[in-house]
């Protein structure tokens, strides 16, 4: 018998952006919160510290912050007649791990998506036509649009200290910003990052050729700031240790920075590591969940914790791993199209462009992760795609975030004088561009439960099919033909384009930015979740985060992360803990 404490008013399974910012809200409004993170405690002062934290052998290439696949991973494969192989090292992805999540060390792009985006089903039929839609594509409104978002948009900007320039101010564009952006109520908190001398050029050739360059929106801070709610964090130094690194200026805004510590000092938040939950209990009805259990990493012990709300924040896949192993919900099966669980699952394509520029002296080793000069012409429906064959598209950027000696290693050897020689000749003078390409739901490309796989908890391991399907080489290709354009125009030589290969593979790092499974909706025959995340059938089950997401679009997606679960937050504050029950 597993030991069972007292109940709580909340638990937040995983401590990332998407539970601290709960946690943050929640507490403030009295509601006592407990975290279980599998992951060890994070302080970003002792682990975080300069000089340790620079190491890239062992962050960067041994990925020291991320999930141990030893424990825990998922099974792959690209179609169903394959037999999915379990993923035994990261690469196409990087599970965030401890308390701060994949938060602690992301790069801080933060964007806000498209208002196309949300309403993606009736904006693409009303233009073009229900035959624009590919056969076997799944994608859906929201139930939710750009509008209603807007307010939390900016809370997530001002909580994590965005630096940028709007375009769009209360429906009057602004010179300077993104055009095509939906309207903002206010600017960003703080001024844009400093433009690199590749993003120099990036913004004349951008700029002539017709196209609309603007700083991309970092959350690198590029002042000292000071949060609404009293959190002070550092200027930026452009050192290039940020994606698969804590930041030792105290400059990139994390949870760990951010909202937790708001949230611990309420007194009513307690953080338990080394707690991985394996199944959330429900009651005889099954409509109402009343606890989860995990086990004490330390003491190898069961623990059932009750609680009266229970939020799924472990990420996608650890969000939809728990509504499958818990028994909630069917799951999806993409030969009947019957069951929801798992279903809509997407990633994120890339498109972009190579080439060489000679007689200048880049500085490639200085950068952030979120400096970049970006376009988004290409992006949403923001141009006319009649004829093309593709839906939405991707934003287009130039980007210095650091070239790191290892990981920027240019030439075709790891090490040794091969290696010496390749990055001697081409560190400062290989450039590239790149696309970050939207990614639509297709009925193959799905979760499930393996049927041989299983982790160290004895449950299955979750089982993703995923390759390219229908138009999204399409999409790629006529993005990486842009990026062409725009780097020859550059300067550069030896231009070389790429859109996605023939299938998906799971080795190479390209993005952590996995969405669906576990989606929202207005209808319960098509979603797991309404547009609060809250469980159709189990009112106080929320889940919560990007497996939310019935698409994912041609920017990263924190922004959107961080502002539907900042209006998941203002709803329970405001009207759940009154009254619980349906949000809608
Ligand atoms: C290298 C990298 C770079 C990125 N850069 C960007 C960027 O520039 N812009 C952008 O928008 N996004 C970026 N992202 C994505 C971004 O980090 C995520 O969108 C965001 O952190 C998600 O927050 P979350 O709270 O949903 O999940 P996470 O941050 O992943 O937190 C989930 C937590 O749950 C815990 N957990 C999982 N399962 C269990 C379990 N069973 N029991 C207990 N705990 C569990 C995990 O250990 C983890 O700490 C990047 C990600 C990575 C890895």
């Amino acid at each position: 018998m597993p030991k069972k404490l007292p109940s709580v008013d909340a638990v937040m399974v995983g401590v990332g952006w998407t539970g601290g910012i709960l946690a943050a809200e929640l507490t403030r409004a009295g509601v006592s919160v407990v975290g279980l993170e599998r992951g060890p405690s994070r302080e970003a002062n002792v682990d975080f510290a300069f000089p340790h934290i620079r190491d890239e052998l062992k962050y960067g290439i041994r990925f020291g912050l991320m999930q141990d696949v030893s424990r825990d991973t998922l099974t792959f494969r690209n179609s169903a007649d394959q037999m999915a192989l379990p993923m035994r090292q990261l690469g196409s992805f990087l599970l965030g791990n401890g308390t701060g999540g994949a938060g602690t060390h992301w790069n801080g792009q933060t964007w806000r998506w498209t208002p196309y985006d949300f309403e993606i089903y009736s904006q693409t039929v009303k233009r073009y036509g229900q035959a624009a839609i590919d056969d076997g594509m799944l994608i859906q409104d929201w139930g939710l649009t750009y509008q209603e978002l807007e307010p939390f948009y900016d809370k997530f900007e001002r909580t994590a200290g965005i630096g940028g320039k709007a375009g769009n101010l209360q429906g009057k564009l602004q010179p300077g910003g993104n055009p095509f952006e939906g309207p903002r109520q206010s600017e960003y908190p703080n001024p844009p990052m400093k433009r690199s001398q590749l993003g120099d050029l990036f913004q004349n050739a951008s700029q002539n050729l017709g196209y609309h360059p603007f700083p991309g929106p970092s959350a690198n801070m590029t002042q000292a700031y000071t949060n609404p709610d009293g959190q002070s964090l550092g200027a930026c130094m452009y050192c290039g240790f940020c994606e698969r690194f804590g930041c030792d200026y105290n400059a990139k805004a994390s949870p760990n920075n951010t909202v937790l510590p708001t949230a611990l000092a309420t007194g009513k938040f307690e953080v338990r590591n080394n707690a991985n939950v394996v199944r959330v209990n429900m009651d005889s009805s099954g409509k109402r969940a009343v606890s989860v259990t995990y086990i004490d990493l330390i003491s190898g012990e069961e623990i059932e914790q009750p609680a009266e709300m229970i939020f799924l924040t472990s990420f996608t896949f650890g969000n939809v791993k728990l509504l499958m192993v818990s028994g909630i919900g069917d799951i999806y099966d993409p030969v009947t199209n019957k069951g929801i669980v798992g279903r809509n699952y997407t990633y994120q394509l890339s498109a972009g462009a190579g080439g060489t520029i000679t007689g200048k002296d880049f500085k490639v080793f200085a950068g952030a992760g979120a400096e970049s000069v970006v376009i988004d012409d290409f992006n949403g429906d923001h141009f006319d795609h009649t004829g093309l064959g593709f839906l939405h598209g991707g934003s287009i950027s130039a980007s210095s975030a650091g070239a790191r000696p290892i990981q920027s290693n240019p030439g075709g050897s790891a090490w040794g004088s091969a290696w010496k020689n390749a990055a001697a000749a081409a560190y400062n003078t290989s450039v590239g561009i790149g696309a970050q390409v939207a990614s639509l739901p297709f009925r193959e490309n799905h979760l499930d439960l393996d049927p041989t796989y299983r982790d160290v908890y004895g449950n299955p391991l979750l089982r993703m099919t995923f390759d390219y399907r229908g138009n999204e080489s399409k999409r790629t290709q006529y993005l990486a033909e842009i990026n062409v354009k725009i780097l020859t125009k550059m300067g550069a030589k030896n231009v070389v384009g790429r859109g996605v290969p023939d299938h998906y593979s799971i080795v190479p790092y390209q993005s952590t930015h996995t969405q669906g499974g576990a989606i929202m909706g207005l209808d319960p025959s098509s979603s797991v979740v309404n547009p609060y995340m809250q469980h159709h059938q189990i009112s106080n089950l929320f889940v919560v985060g990007a497996s939310s997401f019935p698409h994912n679009s041609g920017f990263n997606p924190t922004g959107t992360v961080g502002a539907v679960t900042y209006r998941l937050a203002d709803a329970i504050v405001k009207r759940y803990v009154k009254s619980p029950g349906p949000l809608m």
